[in-house]
């Protein structure tokens, strides 16, 4: 009996969504590694490190798809078809995402039109970031005496003001914002107006595990400005709970110029 061996053509190519981590490219995985250095396609996202996208293979394809804030929905279709198109032309596929693919990474998205298409997909986690930066600024997420519940938050999204954040902040727990630069004022806001403490411990940490990282601590109540004046631009978190005072003691804090402690007081 003679078989067939499938022709060129009818390969389909694998999409594998692959965390990258925080940015330090000792904390990939062993397996995001080798599939970073023997992938011939990578399709990776802002976030992903310089460092980590040199790594490729000799001749390897570098495809960015960084998204303008402003276009996400129209740019993650595109990148969806991108992705399926590539696999179904038989090539497969590295997916380049900060962090952990499924932590605020669109990476469920991804694979749903992947798996809709019959692309076969395969998911490798990263170091997300938040857990990259706890261990860079030395807070612990959780601590027997001061938080037993962490709370993951995007502070970046559409009806933030009526998002029910009651419960996530507060004694003996730890919040963590993501995405939450630019929205910093309505954050601070919104926990104080849910009965949050306005000396509540901040701590926000900036570019976590690159050689260009800062971490900052504060008041909650302080936050708005601590952001303004120290220019804190993305990416970065914010962690709020007891836990943020705990950081590495060398990190000064940051005391609010214009009397924003006194003034929620
Ligand atoms: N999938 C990613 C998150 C993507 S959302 C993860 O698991 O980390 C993008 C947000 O992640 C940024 O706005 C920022 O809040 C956070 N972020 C990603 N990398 C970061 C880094 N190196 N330092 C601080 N924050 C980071």
């Amino acid at each position: 009996m003679q078989v067939c061996a499938p022709s060129p053509e009818s390969r389909i190519g694998t999409v594998h969504l692959v965390g990258a981590g925080p940015g330090d490219p000792d904390l990939l995985t062993l397996r995001a590694a080798r599939l970073i250095m023997s992938t011939a396609l990578i399709v990776h996202d802002g976030l992903v490190s310089p460092e980590i996208l040199s790594m490729a293979r000799k001749g390897a394809r570098l495809v960015s798809v960084a998204k303008a804030r402003s276009r996400h929905t129209m740019a993650q279709e595109a990148i969806n078809a991108l992705l399926v198109r590539e696999a179904l032309a038989g090539h497969d596929v590295v997916r380049l995402k900060g962090g952990d693919p499924f932590i605020f990474g669109r990476g469920g998205e991804e694979a749903q039109a992947c798996r809709a298409a019959g692309v076969p997909v395969q998911v490798v986690p990263g170091i997300t970031s938040a857990l990259g930066a706890s261990a860079a600024a030395q807070i612990p997420l959780t601590h027997r005496d001061s938080a037993s519940i962490v709370s993951f938050v995007a502070g970046q999204c559409k009806g933030l003001a009526e998002q029910n954040w009651a419960g996530l902040a507060g004694q003996g727990r730890t919040l963590v914002i993501f995405m939450g630069v630019a929205t910093a004022p309505e954050i601070a806001e919104k926990l104080m107006a849910d009965g949050l403490a306005p000396e509540t411990p901040v701590a926000v940490i900036e570019n976590a595990t690159r050689t260009e990282m800062r971490t900052l601590r504060g008041p909650l109540a302080g936050l708005p400005d601590l952001v303004q004046e120290q220019r804190v631009r993305s990416p970065a978190l914010i962690v709020i709970g007891e836990v943020a005072a705990q950081s590495d003691q060398t990190i000064r804090d940051f005391v609010p110029t214009t009397g924003a402690l006194e003034a929620e007081q």
